[in-house]
């Protein structure tokens, strides 16, 4: 390959480079940015997983922990239930004294602040035993769920009632049926279990305030709940689906949203087969609080560092630019003819091959002029060498001021002489341009002192076989000629000199 081919090789290849590397910075900087979002994000979504995690397993630790406080009472009292209920149909009880039947009736039953006097009621509803009083005062009770429940369904087992007053307290009661040896209904022994209890389990956690905890019958009933509402007590939670959930599973958990205060929580439960089931929730706010912190901190982080990298790259495409910049001032420098800021003699060699190349490739003419000062030795010794450098450049405007294409290319060939390449033109069409050229240095020279310039016009349809320094000689020639005829004139040259063309 030629110096010129080269020249413009090596021109192309560092524009290429530098694009490159500004392309490479930002995609380096994307990639980081994102790639560091992604593990971010993965991060931050494992650990919220974690503190879902965590939560769940602390919330059923609790329901747990409550659920067997709960009903471990309720059975104990539920076994003092049974007690009176079995001893009541003992045959020995009516052969005895009164005081006697009490002692035998109301053998060790549970005693504590949280829990009710035992009594029993016969078959019609009537008080006839109290485990705290020896002559209770009449009453009867047949009306109420825990004496009708029982006497109108044998198997029901335990019945827990919806809260209620008893003896000045909120509670609720505990009844179990007496059964005669031949399964007649006989009476009811009731209980009850105060709400003072579970407002004491309740205090001794260290609950947050929107924190939750219910407790609900198996039949849906809300037994109590903390915080406490009492619009609430006594509602049955099985229209709520979560509820539903809850007794269709043993253990579980389920999102829902706070009937009254329209809290978003967790809701998660130890066991819905005990007799009495926990539910405890805590607000997803809560579950999250941590999380949320330690998130906020690593997008701050994140967004820093996303900030750092697009300054980063921002400095370094900036820098790349303005060495872009540098370099094409310099090249300018390096192409430029600094009298006439034409286009100088290696930028115009390498101008032509790369336009001699294409025209070979598209099969179209090439034509060049080629443009000498006429006797400017003599102007020079007459006017001074300043005078004949002002000649020149206004020789350059006329000649820069008449080719006007993308493609042509006017530069100082050397002295006093220009060239000017004209590619996609004829010879005809480039002899036209050669002589308006002509006449403009003509005219303007008139007033500035007499200059005029000789020029050679050469054009051809190369084909890969021809070299472009062919066709700048034909020029030459035609120039020569031009002076040889008188100076002041454009000469074409006729194909056969122009000896590449067959
Ligand atoms: P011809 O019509 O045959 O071309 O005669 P000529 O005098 O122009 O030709 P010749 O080649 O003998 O002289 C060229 C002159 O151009 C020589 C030199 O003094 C002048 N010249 C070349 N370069 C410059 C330049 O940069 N500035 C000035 N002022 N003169 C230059
Ligand atoms: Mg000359
Ligand atoms: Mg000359």
């Amino acid at each position: 390959m030629d110096t010129h081919g080269l020249f413009n090789k090596i021109s192309k290849e560092l524009h290429r480079r530098r694009r490159m590397s500004a392309r490479v910075m930002v995609a380096f900087s994307l990639v980081t940015v994102l790639g560091f979002s992604a593990v971010c994000g993965s991060v931050l979504l494992d650990m919220r997983r974690g503190a879902e995690e965590l939560a769940r397993q602390t919330l059923e630790n609790l329901a747990a922990s409550m659920d067997a406080d709960i009903n471990r009472n309720v059975e104990l009292y539920d076994a003092s239930l049974r007690a009176v209920a079995s001893n009541l149909v003992l045959p020995e009880l009516s052969q005895v004294d009164a005081k006697l039947a009490r002692l035998i009736l109301f053998d060790h039953p549970v005693t504590g602040p949280h829990f009710g006097a035992i009594r029993v009621y016969d078959e019609h509803g009537n008080l006839t035993g109290d485990s705290a009083l020896t002559n209770p005062q009449k009453e009867n009770r047949a009306s109420e769920p825990f004496f009708t429940v029982q006497r109108d369904e044998p198997y029901v087992g335990l019945y827990i009632s919806k809260p209620q007053q008893v003896d000045g307290h909120y509670s609720v009661i505990l009844s179990r049926r007496v059964t005669g040896s031949d399964g007649r209904f006989l009476g009811v022994v009731a209980g009850s279990i105060k709400f003072d209890y579970f407002q004491d389990l309740f205090k001794r956690l260290r609950l947050r305030p929107q924190d939750m905890i219910a407790v609900i019958a198996h039949d849906g009933t809300l037994i109590v709940r903390t915080p406490f509402e009492p619009e609430l007590i006594g509602k049955n939670m099985l229209v709520t689906s979560g509820v539903q959930k809850m007794f269709g599973r043993r253990n579980g958990w389920f999102a829902g949203t706070g009937t009254l205060d329209g809290v978003k929580r967790m809701f998660v439960w130890s066991d819905s087969t005990k007799p009495l089931v926990v539910l405890v929730a805590k607000s997803w706010n809560d579950i999250y609080a941590m999380w949320r912190k330690e998130a906020t901190w690593i997008g701050i982080v994140l967004l820093a560092l996303a900030a750092f990298v697009a300054a980063v790259t921002v400095f370094f495409i900036r820098e790349i630019e303005r060495r872009a910049a540098a370099e094409r001032r310099l090249e300018e420098l390096a192409t430029t003819d600094p009298l006439t800021g034409l286009t100088n003699r290696r930028k115009f060699d390498a101008a032509i091959d790369t336009e001699w190349r294409r025209a070979i490739r598209q099969n179209t003419p090439i034509a060049l002029l080629m443009i000498d000062a006429d006797h400017f030795k003599a102007y020079n010794d007459s006017f001074g060498h300043q005078a004949g450098d002002q000649m020149l450049v206004g020789i350059a405007v006329c000649i820069a001021d008449t080719v006007h294409r993308a493609g042509d290319c006017v530069a100082r060939f050397g002295g006093e002489e220009f060239a000017v390449l004209l590619p996609g033109l004829t010879a005809p069409a480039a002899e036209a341009i050669a002589e308006t050229i002509r006449r403009k240095v003509e005219e303007w020279s008139d007033i500035e002192g007499g200059v005029t310039v000789s020029i050679g016009v050469a054009s051809t349809t190369p084909i890969a076989a021809h070299q472009w320094y062919d066709l700048v000689e034909a020029a030459d020639r035609a120039l020569y000629a031009a002076k040889e005829l008188g100076r002041n004139r454009c000469v074409v040259a006729v194909r056969g000199e122009v000896t590449l063309v067959a």
